[in-house]
């Protein structure tokens, strides 16, 4: 084994272990917490790694890496995408993906529906909401999320199967808190009304930085890089 193959090997205990912990504290079942590494700045070898060492679900944020990078990883893993997703790319993706977690506009999950029903597949889609209402971010905000959910749930071929975050950045997680905790509620008051094709079954929350305190906030799929690809390396 390379000195690299090692240190991820390790990362990926140690992110395990905070994982366990963090669940344990919440009174959570650790096993269902889906650990999602994100590879965008990993180098071959190191996603290989990574697939040794028992990770089944690997995302990217462009989607030009993520076709590259598909190949890296056997049949049994599966690949999500996480970034801006521009409609004249989704025919690259869609089929290849386990699930995308950024559809923000009701445009977007048409051309998904448009395409998905010409190769005659679901695609299950994640919705990102930018809860704290940065300007910089992707994402629809809290307002007009239940308008994009409705005219979502009536596209055949599209199954929206839960919500996505990013949280600002910051050193401590407790500030970004209120953000996991709005965005479960959101979760659960959009599962209450029980709508066709919406199933909110996923909750996309928690990065290197800040996934303990997501996990405690009910997070079931944390989205890791750094703290397995960076670290130590
Ligand atoms: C890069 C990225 C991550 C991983 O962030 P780290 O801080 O490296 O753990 C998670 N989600 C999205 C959407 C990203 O772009």
């Amino acid at each position: 084994m390379t000195d690299i193959a090692e240190i991820i090997k390790n990362n990926i205990i140690e992110v395990r272990r905070k994982i366990e912990n963090a669940a344990i504290k919440a009174g959570r079942d650790p096993g269902e917490i889906t650990l999602v590494a994100v590879t965008k700045t990993a180098l071959p070898e190191m996603v290989a790694a990574a697939a040794n060492n028992g990770i089944k679900d690997f995302a990217e944020n462009r989607v030009q890496e993520l076709t590259k990078k598909l190949a890296l990883t056997g049949d049994s893993c599966r690949w999500h995408m996480i970034g801006h997703l521009q409609t004249n790319k989704i025919k690259q993706v869609l089929g290849k993906v386990r699930l995308i977690h950024s559809v923000d506009s009701i445009e977007l999950a048409e051309a998904i529906q448009k395409r998905a029903e010409a190769l005659d597949i679901y695609a299950d889609i994640l919705i990102e909401v930018n809860v704290s209402g940065e300007e910089t971010k992707f994402g629809v905000s809290k307002d007009a999320l239940m308008f994009l959910i409705e005219n979502a749930s009536r596209l055949k071929n599209v199954n929206v199967r839960g919500l996505m975050t990013i949280a600002p950045y910051t050193e401590s997680s407790e500030s970004v808190r209120p953000i996991f905790r709005m965005l479960r509620q959101l979760s659960l008051d959009i599962g209450s009304e029980k709508i066709d094709n919406v199933h909110m079954d996923i909750l996309s929350m928690g990065m290197s930085n800040d996934f303990e305190t997501a996990i405690e906030e009910g997070s079931n799929l944390i989205r890791i890089g750094r703290s397995i690809f960076n670290k130590n390396i």
